[in-house]
């Protein structure tokens, strides 16, 4: 990085860019006074500039090395000063900090021939250094307003530190929880998922681009990411339309039309096409169909890894992917270096390269930096809103409210603040792995425990005892595997009896044992798939033991997908889900474990007996033999011989130290006709001791369709705050686009008929009431 660095100061070098950058500044003024791009300015901005590019510099501009702070494949760009030089460079991946990024746009914006600048992009996911919950547990609060609140948090932060450019929202559903990406979307669900998209895409742009607090988001990873085979990252996907257009496509087009400055292309084989390739999905789908304006960036040498796809050698793939719509290309340098030839043996046209350019170039006019290059940098901001105290309450009170009390037989939950607890599990201890995947930023050696977070909350009242337990995993490949980039979480070489000895010891001079079990954080995100969901055998084996000495035991489980809690459900009294849950977790656990939180978080995801049943999710179709309710097996039914088909823990599923119940459902009508719509109500009533909210959900099943129909899907949802005893009347409209889905012939259109509502605090349990759409 050292090559970089340059001396001159940045005014001074302002001054000394030519004419023609001082016409493109005028220009761009008037851009950041409004709102929203004029379109004709930039059109003729850009067509101006475009007209001194040669096709190189053209080229140039779709090339995004990395800058090495952050890499996920094996390449690692070489030679960057001398690029962004050679006019080879359009935007720079993962280089942060105002003082390196300066730096950097200096080259461009000073030596290189029409000093165009560069964009800066990174992985800015859930959070940039006051980390929130992981993604999948952020839709667990199922709170719009606190998910775009933590995306603006996160591009105040970023956008200090010299970004502009987030890749995010990760909008991919996803309904297996062997593939470990699930805990970097919003869960199985279309109509929640879209939602918030749209909530994180308004959160990282604001409602101005070019505002210096502000980045422009990339919606990912398009397209259906999320439905890899046999939940193995990277996998080939194969999916119907229907499905496609009904279940799996409606988030990235939410993002879309909620204004998303760009979209990553995935990595997956689609239908027999790889997304990185895919005209039909990047160009006919993305541009005709759906209008979008943006920027299409490949995901991390997306392009050479279509080598490998078996769609031709480097040329021919990067020739192929501009072709498809591919308009930036990640790291992997194939358009930069067989492009021009393509262009000369008329494999691509210079209307290719033009159309590609020019995406790149409007991105970077939005963003205001033919403006101001440098004006997101400043360590001034950088210095105050970075982990600053308020992001950091309010990180703490989000991962409050994503975590999922799954059961709390005999109120076991809250403890009081009194006596002793033993504090036990290979995850008690570890700061670093609290953040979860996506957290390139964290502060990991500065990460509290969750030991220290319920010493320095609670300490001075309660008694804290704590031992290790047991290592993470049983085998040591593995748990090297499972713990890398800071996030190593040392082994204990003592055995196995030794280990667990003196855990049942701590336990037994406790009045209660709090078990931190779980996964690690690298046991789930990027290529972290798993075939087996429970958790790790060492660690069941302890948490046995634990329970054999008669103490009430608390499980924290650690997970950043579902796992197969299916025996802990049986023997343990309390389970507490907390995902990973960002910078503030261990004091946030510690204020719903000790009661100053009421948890409220409620699943985006169903939690499987076992990993036979998955993909399991509440919103399938019947099958023509379905199985009655409440039945197991029936010969000749749609069941499995060995468990039956009901999820462990139901998508919508979250308890409450309270409980509420809910009335039957008041329709304000039995029938509507398109254009119209029905109010559908419903009484909730916090029947408990507790101040809690609630989160009250709503679902329709078409009764009748021309093609076959989910037996539930989500429609609607409000979250609620209700004190001891009182009740609130929640309604909800619903109207005949609500009803709307991709027919027979893809097209989006209500069909009459009679349909089922139900209303409930989670997907199973439910009221229900039916009306008619004329
Ligand atoms: C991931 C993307 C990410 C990119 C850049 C890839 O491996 O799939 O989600 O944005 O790396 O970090």
């Amino acid at each position: 990085m050292n090559k970089l660095i340059i001396p001159t100061m940045a005014a001074v070098l302002f001054l000394a860019m030519p004419m023609e950058t001082h016409a493109q500044k005028k220009i761009t003024k008037k851009l950041t006074l409004s709102k929203s791009v004029n379109e004709t300015e930039m059109d003729a901005f850009i067509a101006n500039l475009m007209a001194k590019m040669t096709v190189d510099e053209k080229i140039g501009q779709l090339n995004l090395p990395t800058g090495g702070e952050a890499t996920t494949g094996s390449v690692v760009s070489t030679d960057l000063e001398g690029k962004i030089k050679a006019g080879q460079v359009g935007g720079v991946f993962s280089l942060t900090t105002p003082d390196r990024v300066r730096k950097t746009q200096e080259i461009a914006v000073t030596q290189s021939r029409l000093k165009i600048p560069l964009i800066f992009g990174q992985d800015v996911i859930h959070g940039y250094k006051t980390l929130f919950p992981i993604p999948l547990g952020l839709s667990a609060t199922w709170d719009l307003n606190l998910i775009e609140k933590t995306a603006r948090i996160a591009a105040t932060e970023a956008s200090a530190d010299g970004l502009n450019w987030a890749y995010s929202p990760m909008v991919d559903i996803s309904r297996d929880p062997r593939w470990g990406r699930i805990s970097e979307g919003s869960g199985e669900d279309t109509y929640l998922g879209a939602k918030i998209a749209a909530a994180m895409v308004k959160g990282l742009q604001g409602d101005d681009l070019s505002a210096d607090n502000t980045l422009m988001a990339c919606v990912k990873h398009f397209a259906l990411y999320g439905a890899a085979e046999a939940g193995r990252d990277y996998n080939t996907t194969d999916m119907s339309l229907h499905r496609m257009y009904n279940e799996y496509l409606p988030p990235y087009k939410a993002a879309v039309d909620a204004g998303a400055g760009s979209i990553m292309t995935s990595f997956n084989d689609i239908n027999g096409l790889p997304a990185t390739a895919n005209p039909w999905l990047l160009t006919d789908v993305l541009r005709k169909q759906w209008g979008f304006k943006g920027l299409v960036v490949t995901d991390y040498t997306a392009i050479n890894e279509l080598i490998d796809h078996g769609l031709g050698d480097l040329q021919q793939v990067s020739a192929l992917s501009l072709k498809a719509g591919v308009d930036m290309d990640m790291v992997g340098e194939g358009f930069l270096t067989t492009l021009k030839k393509s262009l000369q043996e008329g494999k691509v046209t210079e209307a290719d390269i033009n159309r590609a350019c020019k995406m790149v170039l409007e991105a970077k006019y939005k963003l205001g930096l033919f403006e101001d290059p440098y004006k997101y940098c400043s360590e001034e901001r950088a210095k105050k809103e970075i982990l600053s105290k308020d992001h950091l309450a309010f990180a703490r009170e989000v991962a409050g409210q994503s975590f999922v009390l799954l059961k709390n037989e005999n109120n076991t939950l809250p403890l009081k603040k009194t006596g002793t607890v033993a504090l036990i599990g290979p995850l008690a201890n570890t700061g670093s792995n609290m953040p979860g995947t996506w957290s390139v930023n964290a502060d990991l050696k500065n990460t509290q425990s969750l030991l220290d977070g319920m010493k320095e909350l609670v300490g001075s009242k309660v008694k804290i005892l704590h031992s290790l337990g047991s290592n993470l995993l049983d085998d040591t490949a593995y748990q090297q595997r499972a713990t890398m980039f800071g996030r190593e979480i040392p082994r204990d070489t003592r055995s196995e009896d030794e280990l667990i000895k003196e855990a049942v010891a701590t336990a037994q001079q406790s009045d209660v044992v709090i078990a931190a079990l779980g996964e690690s954080s690298e046991m789930t995100g990027e290529s972290s798939s798993r075939t087996d969901l429970n958790i790790p055998a060492g660690q069941q084996r302890l948490l046995a033991a634990l329970l054999k000495t008669g103490k009430p035991v608390v499980l924290v489980v650690f997970a950043g997908r579902p796992l197969t809690l299916t025996w802990e459900q049986e023997h343990v009294p309390a389970i507490l889900n907390v995902w990973f849950g960002g910078t503030e977790a261990a004091k946030a656990i510690t204020d719903v474990v000790f009661g100053d939180v009421n948890p409220s978080g409620k699943l985006t995801a169903t939690f499987p007996k076992n990993v036979g049943q998955i993909p399991i999710y509440y919103s399938h179709k019947n099958t023509g033999r379905p199985l009655a309710e409440g039945k197991w097996f029936q010969k000749f039914r749609s069941n499995y011989l060995d468990v039956d088909n009901n999820p462990l823990y139901p998508f919508g599923y979250g308890l409450s130290y309270t409980t509420f119940t809910y009335g039957d459902i008041s329709l304000s009508n039995n029938s509507f006709k398109a254009g119209d719509s029905i109010t559908v109500s419903v009484k909730v009533t916090n029947t408990g001791q507790t101040e809690g909210k609630e989160v009250v959900q709503l679902y329709t099943q078409d009764l009748v369709g021309g093609i076959t129909r989910p037996v539930k899907e989500l429609k609607g949802f409000q979250k609620i705050s209700l004190k001891p005893g009182e009740n609130k009347e929640v309604t909800f409209v619903i109207s005949a686009e609500d009803l709307k889905f991709y027919n027979a012939n893809l097209e989006y259109a209500t069909e009459p008929g009679d349909f089922k509502v139900f209303v409930g605090g989670n997907s199973r349990d439910v009221k229900e009431a039916t009306f008619t759409l004329n």
